[in-house]
């Protein structure tokens, strides 16, 4: 894996994919910087160098050019958290970015544009990517976030550095974690999927039973399984199509030595509200009209003891309605124990959009061994797929 340690970048441009598409409020105020900050090693390693740093990415789904979606907005933000003051240049490709960049000193940084005002990054335009190849002497991909999509900027660029070209920090650390969990673990491995729905993980669920001891279902999901399992679920959400699937998903389970961990009891409201009223129930004994939102108690305990035993743990998926906080304890004591599992050894991910939102709100991210940064590039590693943008560089 080329990573920043193989290449020279002394007098040398560095052109960084980047993924600053973060999130702004109605004054345009960047409300949550994590992206930026994922960024910054890469970037400050490459001025440190001796190099200069041109920064690219894509700010949201413009149709054209929108000023909304405009990159000027970030540019203090991204000043701030760099400790350099940061130019911008109102376009990504043609003359006066060419030679903006190419005036660009050592130890200087230029942000280019909203990449996505061009359809031609989408669609992955191999004249567009020859255009912003023009930037650079070097091409760096550290945007996991878009990592499986084969964009101009993330994947067919690659092309025009075949010799100049490698992983940022923040990718090559993505890429490590999951390798450390997927392909070099220490055992037990225990992977935990909670979440809507089956659909969504189906694919994640059929590839990691190859790789794991344990698995445990949580979230809305666990419905479906109960539902076929012949359980009673009330007016919980399933997925009565995919029920098939997993009993299938089971008996692959059985057959491969992974043992599934159901939750047994779960806390179940009369309606889909934070003042609902509530109890808990056996997951198999939901009365009618009533649905399961968290797990419960015992569960805590029952999921506790596996996490404690694990050597390895991957979670993705809160383990229920956890933006509600009477449905959140199950998501919070699961945080705690997969907490303390890592202070006494344990590698954990944490990974997938809405399990990242909880560590974090439940500040539980600094006390896990690796929080993903990408959502959708890490659940497609997770179903064994290989990433455009990560291929691209291997290359
Ligand atoms: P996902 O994006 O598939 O990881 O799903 C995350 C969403 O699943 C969160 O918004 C949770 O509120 C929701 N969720 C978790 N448990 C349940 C449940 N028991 N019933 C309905 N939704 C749930």
């Amino acid at each position: 894996m080329t990573t920043l340690r193989d290449l020279n970048f002394t007098n040398k441009k560095a052109l960084i994919r980047v993924d600053f598409n973060v999130p702004l409020n109605d004054d345009f105020e960047v409300t949550d910087a994590t992206r930026i900050q994922a960024a910054k090693s890469t970037i400050i390693d490459v001025l440190e160098s001796g190099g200069a740093a041109i920064l690219m990415s894509h700010l949201g789904r413009p149709k054209g050019v929108e000023e909304k979606y405009s990159l000027k907005h970030i540019v203090a933000k991204v000043t701030e958290v760099l400790g350099i003051q940061v130019k911008f240049v109102n376009d990504c490709i043609g003359e006066t970015v060419e030679d903006l960049a190419q005036n660009l000193q050592s130890g200087e940084v230029l942000l280019l544009e909203n990449l996505r005002f061009y359809a031609e990054e989408k669609n992955g335009d191999r004249d567009f990517a020859e255009k912003l190849s023009k930037l650079g002497d070097v091409y760096i991909n550290d945007a996991f976030g878009t990592a499986h999509r084969a964009h101009a900027s993330t994947a067919i660029i690659a092309e025009f550095f075949p010799e100049n070209k490698c992983f940022g920090n923040l990718l090559a650390k993505e890429i490590e974690s999951i390798d450390k969990v997927l392909n070099n673990s220490e055992k037990p491995v225990l992977a935990i999927l909670g979440g809507a729905k089956v659909s969504s993980k189906i694919t994640v669920i059929e590839n990691i039973l190859d790789k794991v001891d344990h698995l445990m279902i949580g979230g809305g999901m666990t419905f479906t399984f109960v539902k076929a399992q012949g359980g009673a679920i009330g007016a919980s959400i399933c997925e009565d199509d995919k029920m098939e699937l997993a009993l299938d998903i089971l008996e692959q389970a059985e057959a491969k030595n992974v043992q599934v961990h159901i939750p047994v009891d779960v806390v179940v409201a009369n309606k889909f509200s934070n003042d609902a009223e509530t109890q808990v129930v056996d997951v198999a004994k939901i009365p009618d009209g009533w649905q399961g939102l968290d797990v419960g108690p015992k569960t805590i305990e029952n999921f506790d003891v596996i996490v404690n035993e694990s050597k390895t743990i991957l979670w993705n998926g809160p383990l229920g309605v956890f933006e509600m906080d009477a449905f959140s304890k199950g998501t919070i004591a699961l945080g705690q124990s997969i907490a303390n599992a890592t202070k006494n050894g344990t590698f954990s991910l944490v990974g997938g959009g809405d399990s990242v939102a909880a560590v974090k709100q439940f500040g539980f991210a600094d006390k896990v061994s690796y929080v993903s940064t990408g959502g959708g590039a890490m659940l497609e590693m997770l179903e064994g797929k290989t990433l455009p943008g990560i291929e691209a560089i291997l290359k």
